[in-house]
């Protein structure tokens, strides 16, 4: 039997790179999954179909605007009738790349609201039933930007920071509950979240877009190569199996070596 069979796994943010590859990785676990993110709803129903077909599993898709405390209750109330959510993992997330002069209002209060605070609306959601249940698992999917800066990304890496601090607590809390709260901390994973930041590298370090990947990204990680999505999909089901049970409030690195540095 696949070792999370009759457990219900949240992913947050799972309609693209790696969230959608946990969501993949724990259903292959025998997990039932809540999908969560944008996306185009065609497209997002045939890869909700297809995990659930592929697993022999329930997925669902629930869409809530994870920077929206009331559509975070909303899910969490569609998510009891499930049986409730045993495995959270805390994926969504968002950046944007400018120095701090320019950096726009609108966007710290964005990453902050979703990068951090929707970690703290959906762990304290979770919580009651985990305890109840004596058993839980919480995977923060941080950064190496949990641990260690960058120029320019100063909303992202505070929020990063704050989710590490606030992973430590929540692992002090549900520690003789059964639960666990981790932060996995990625290096560089090709996913649009860090396509999408490569021009805004190159205008905001004044390089070509093909310096910023051997420069900046790759010049991060002392093996010279990205993290895959299927690399950190593993860590995140070996968090919540038994042999994890006494990893807890640990940052894991999955970086190539960056933060050794
Ligand atoms: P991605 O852009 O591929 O996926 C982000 C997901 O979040 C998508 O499913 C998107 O729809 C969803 N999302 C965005 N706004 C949302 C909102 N308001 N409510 C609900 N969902 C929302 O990015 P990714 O690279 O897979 O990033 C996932 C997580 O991994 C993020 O927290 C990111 O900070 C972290 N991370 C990524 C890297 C990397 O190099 N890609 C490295 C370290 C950490």
């Amino acid at each position: 039997m696949a070792q999370l069979t009759g457990k219900t796994a949240l992913v947050t943010g799972s309609t693209s790179g790696i969230g959608m590859g946990i969501a993949r990785a724990l259903a292959a676990q025998g997990a039932n999954i809540i999908l969560n993110g944008f996306g185009d709803p065609a497209a997002i129903e045939a890869e909700r179909a297809g995990i659930a077909k592929d697993n022999g599993v329930e997925v669902v898709y629930d869409g809530a605007d994870m920077t929206k405390a009331v559509e975070i209750e909303a899910l969490f109330a569609n998510a009891a009738k499930l049986g409730g959510v045993d495995i959270l993992v805390n994926n969504a997330g968002v950046q944007h790349v400018s120095p701090i002069e320019e950096f726009p209002p609108e966007k710290w209060d964005l990453i902050i609201g979703l990068n951090l605070t929707s970690a703290f609306h959906t762990t304290r959601l979770a919580f009651p039933g985990m305890k109840a249940k004596k058993w839980g698992r919480i995977v923060n999917i941080a950064s190496a930007h949990a641990l260690v800066a960058s120029p320019f990304k100063s909303a992202y890496v505070a929020a990063k920071h704050g989710l590490l601090g606030f992973t430590k607590t929540i692992a002090l809390e549900g520690a003789t509950s059964g639960i666990t709260c981790n932060a996995i901390c990625p290096g560089y994973v090709k996913t649009p979240l860090v396509e999408k930041q490569i021009p805004d590298t190159a205008k905001a370090r004044g390089m070509t877009e093909e310096q910023v990947i051997r420069d900046v990204i790759l010049a991060a990680q002392p093996t010279k190569q990205f993290v895959t999505v299927e690399q950190v999909a593993a860590l995140a089901t070996f968090l919540c199996s038994d042999a994890a049970a006494q990893i807890n409030g640990a940052p894991l690195s999955i970086d190539g070596g960056w933060v050794a540095e």
